[in-house]
């Protein structure tokens, strides 16, 4: 593709918020005819010979899908688009999935994913990862291309790193060498890359121009889009270094009969989501494997920015309905979620971890 048709392919893929379950829709109107679908949803394409997956995600965050009215216009001496202020832009993730269509028009080598439901807890990634093991294990590396602002190379998420030293100077140098600069970003969250962490030895997502995402003021730099598209189809992606052990940020899954005592498994999951608010309301914490909850399993909370890992707790929540908080030996056993609701504006000393202590509705008691 030219630079106009890149641009014109954009321009087609935000005309509307595609939300997750809408994906076939953007399949439909602007994909190629030569994409397959797969068994849970997701759209691919293998080119060549190749050890790299590059993963995009088709849905945009939302409740429905919408017209978009973008206009385009300058700052900074670059062209940028955005809406008119009622919708999101939804460049997150339209941009990288122009990114690819570009790479695949100009056949460079990989397996092309075009996920589904990434905005509701990598829908189409988690199956993918779980049911084609065999598959992603022959692979070396996973790019996603859906990172906001400029030259991330992201080496962390989900509070663990997810790519090597190595692969980030052999990808920076790439970059380097064809007039861009992108360097580590431990700072990521998670997207679709996390959940084959396990698999793959290296995992990352690249930043590819947008801002404000999840929002109405979303905007997309555009000729930084256009200087990417042409970038990615000169780097050497089979060359880059292979050096970290696939490793799971997901607990182990727990011994766990279901007792007719317990409380239904709606209300255990809940009250998962209650405990997750109020964590991330009073200590801004993150929970790693919140998409693949069960009562008695533990559940990793961390803080993005810890990147020794030295502040990460253990939460579950049990089948009665009663919580621990737990950090090496020292536990926090609470009563129910209503004790929890209560003790919250208490939460940071309680995470201290410097007893152990039990909570019910009335006393708090040290052991
Ligand atoms: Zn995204």
């Amino acid at each position: 593709m030219n630079k106009k048709e890149i641009e014109q392919t954009f321009l087609k893929l935000i005309e509307y918020t595609y939300i997750y379950g809408y994906e076939d829709y953007v399949k439909e109107n602007i994909l190629p005819n030569n994409l397959k679908k797969d068994q849970f949803g997701n759209y691919y394409i293998k080119i060549g010979e190749s050890k790299t997956l590059f993963t995009s995600h088709l849905d945009t965050v939302g409740k429905q899908k919408l017209k978009v009215n973008y206009e385009i216009y300058e700052k900074d001496g670059h062209r940028f688009v955005k809406t008119d202020g009622n919708t999101i832009l939804g460049a997150d993730d339209k941009a990288g999935v122009t990114i690819m269509l570009n790479m695949i028009d100009n056949s460079v080598p990989g397996l092309y994913y075009f996920l589904i439901g990434e905005e509701t807890g990598g829908a189409g990634s988690r199956l993918l990862a779980k049911y084609m093991f065999n598959m992603l294990s022959n692979y070396d590396r996973v790019i996603s291309f859906d990172r906001r602002g400029y030259g991330s190379i992201i080496n962390r998420q989900v509070g663990k790193w997810c790519c090597s030293n190595e692969f980030v100077s052999g990808l920076s140098e790439e970059f380097k060498k064809n007039g861009m600069e992108f360097k580590a970003d431990p700072y990521g969250v998670r997207t679709d890359s996390a959940y084959f962490m396990a698999i793959i030895p290296e995992c990352t997502n690249l930043s590819v121009g947008y801002f404000n995402e999840h929002k109405v003021t979303e905007e997309q730099d555009l000729d930084y889009l256009l200087e990417l598209c042409n970038v990615c189809t000169k780097i050497n992606w089979e060359s880059l270094p292979v050096v970290r052990e696939p490793e799971n940020f997901d607990s182990t899954e727990p011994e766990y009969v279901q007792k007719v005592t317990d409380l239904p498994m709606y209300k255990l999951f809940n009250i998962f989501d209650e405990v997750y608010d109020i964590i991330y309301e009073e200590v801004k914490f993150l929970c790693a494997n919140d998409n693949f909850f069960k009562p008695e399993k533990e559940m990793i909370f961390y803080d993005k920015n810890d990147l020794e890992e030295t502040l990460n707790f253990i939460a579950i929540v049990h089948s009665d309905g009663s919580i621990t908080l737990k950090k090496n030996d020292i536990k926090i056993k609470i009563k129910n979620i209503d004790s929890l609701k209560k003790n919250k504006k208490r939460l940071k000393s309680i995470l201290s971890f410097s007893h152990n202590l039990y909570i019910d509705e009335k006393s708090i008691n040290y052991n």
